[in-house]
């Protein structure tokens, strides 16, 4: 129907039916047929931009062009995340139900904020949270929240902290006071820019967040941490919060959070883990070891759209005494009061967000759809598939590995004889093959060294992409090998 016969209000019914067949399809097909794709977006910046009306139009169009435009505009723009070979940062995908779960939620289209405009939300958010954190093996005083992002989980985490030290900062905030101490946030070396940006949000300054030095497999050292501890505490600035990591970014190290637990109680200073990427193996009981001590955090992160195969977004941050965090954030204007808030949740009271989307049901419809024994065989494939990797690094000549794999991560370089640049020489194979759109490949510095990261978490993902970075790898590196030697000459 073109927009001259358009009724007033929505879509009419048999239209959208029409057009949300097609965009079935047309995902079934894309999830089907994505390993074609090239990884990596082959565009030139601003080509999408320069191929789109600078202005919206007047008169609505015809669905069907839009949705052509898709194909046309939309997917040679798309970097593909869910591809086998994005091994990239942290390879990140999404299941098919998982897709389900944001048709519905749109659909829905409902703000979270108090339980009486989406009890369906609220209800489901506390039922799949304590499901999670039954497999992750948490004992159940923990009580979880959904945020859109560990950034935003952890910035609350540190809010809910400052809020436990009594300095009545959510009132007096922290400018044009002198009875303040220099607060100071612990974290390793090794850490996410995430928790520079929670410091400088909530107003501490970077200048609060003091790093603390790792050992040779990028692990916080605790005695260096509560050496820092002492030291501030006799220059009298305030510990509110150390933040260890479980699977750090760089290299997927994993901090003693046991040790740093000790050293926490000790001086009554919040224990944060960021579990952001790894959280999703505790699932698997070969893997506890790693957690060992988060039992005992006051809060931890993890993000199911990281690594259970649920679409972004979708944080969750579990927290001993939520109670904490709604007396960092509750304010109850009058239009929003009810009568019912001391038997329900009210999500608007556990952060800054009023409305909030309804992403419980995505993790739901994942955790039914795969099962705990689903999920757990899928990341225990993919830790199988990180260590094949590896086993083939370390049998080769050429190549090495820079850091030992607890999850599903590979830090490793070339490492040919002869050749006396290998940051050049790595830097170069990594960008050829990244351009080629065959796989996607990141890395990251690592005492200094340009270091190759592959992560294995694809849904999609089986030995045969693995074997195909592998030979991309060899072949690049022959080619650059060649090209130089006969430069050389
Ligand atoms: C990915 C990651 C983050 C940030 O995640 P977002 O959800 O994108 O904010 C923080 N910490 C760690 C360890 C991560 O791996």
């Amino acid at each position: 129907m073109n927009d001259g016969q358009r009724p007033l209000g929505d879509m009419p019914a048999d239209d959208f039916r029409h057009y949300g067949y097609q965009v079935v399809d047309w995902i079934a097909d894309y999830f089907e047929h994505i390993s074609e794709l090239p990884v990596l977006s082959q565009i030139e910046p601003n080509w999408l931009k320069d191929n789109i009306p600078e202005s919206a139009p007047e008169k609505g169009e015809d669905f069907g062009d839009v949705l052509k435009d898709v194909d046309r505009l939309i997917l040679p723009a798309v970097t593909n995340w869910n591809h086998p070979n994005f091994h990239g940062l942290f390879s990140t995908s999404t299941s098919s139900v998982g897709v389900f779960g944001e048709m519905l939620a749109a659909a829905f289209d409902m703000k979270a904020m108090l339980w009486r405009t989406s009890p369906a939300s609220t209800e489901l958010e506390d039922v799949v949270l304590d499901w999670l954190r039954q497999m992750l093996g948490l004992p159940d005083h923990f009580e979880g929240i959904i945020y859109d992002t560990a950034s935003v989980s952890t910035m609350h985490a540190i809010a809910a902290a400052r809020e436990r030290s009594d300095l009545n900062i959510r009132e007096q905030g922290m400018s044009g006071r002198d009875d303040l101490p220099l607060l100071r946030v612990y974290c390793s070396e090794q850490v996410h820019s995430s928790i520079d940006k929670a410091c400088i949000t909530l107003g501490l300054g970077t200048r609060s967040l003091r790093k603390i030095a790792v050992n040779e497999r990028f692990e916080m050292i605790p005695e260096a941490l509560a050496e820092a501890i002492d030291e501030d505490v006799d220059a009298g600035y305030l510990p509110i919060c150390v933040i260890p990591t479980i699977g750090t970014t760089s290299s997927s190290s994993v901090d003693p959070v046991d040790a740093i637990a000790d050293i926490c109680e000790k001086h009554s200073i919040w224990l944060h883990v960021d579990s952001a990427y790894a959280g999703s193996a505790a699932i698997l009981p070969e893997k506890r070891e790693y957690f060992a001590g988060w039992e005992r955090a006051d809060s931890i992160v993890t993000n199911p759209h990281k690594w259970m195969f649920t679409p972004f977004d979708l944080s969750v941050l579990y927290c001993r005494d939520l109670g904490i965090m709604k007396q960092a954030f509750s304010l109850v204007p009058e239009y929003l009061k009810t009568n019912d808030e001391s038997t329900v949740k009210n999500g608007m009271d556990y952060g800054i967000q009023l409305g909030r989307r309804f992403r419980a049901l995505k993790l739901w419809f994942v955790m039914r759809y795969f099962g705990s024994e689903g999920l757990i065989d899928r990341i225990r494939e993919h830790c199988r598939l990180a260590e094949l990797f590896a086993s083939w690094i370390e049998d080769s000549p050429d190549f090495e590995m820079l850091a030992p794999v607890p999850f599903a991560l590979v830090c490793f370089r070339a490492c040919p004889d002869g050749t006396a640049d290998l940051d050049a020489l790595n830097e170069r194979i990594m960008n050829e093959i990244n351009a080629s759109g065959e796989a996607y490949l990141s890395h990251t510095k690592l005492n200094g060294k340009f270091t190759l990261r592959l992560s294995v978490g694809s849904i999609r993902v089986e030995e045969q992409h693995l074997k195909k970075v592998w030979e991309l790898l060899n072949e690049h590196l022959n080619g650059v090998v060649k090209a130089s030697a006969k430069g050389a000459d």
